[in-house]
């Protein structure tokens, strides 16, 4: 897994641009995307943060 393709989908992440899920939609603050993936930063990084 390359979450560093998540930063490419939006061009400028943790700069106020925010987060693309991999759905293709902008995530949230909260990082809980509608299509029901949720993210987690780990520093710089989005990670996916797979619910049960
Ligand atoms: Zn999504």
């Amino acid at each position: 897994m390359d979450v560093r393709a998540h930063a490419l989908l939006t061009g400028n992440p943790a700069r106020g641009v925010g987060w693309a899920c991999t759905c293709g939609q902008k995530l949230p603050d909260s990082l809980n995307c509608p299509c029901g993936r949720t993210y987690k930063l780990k520093g710089q990084t989005l990670t996916p943060d797979p619910s049960p």
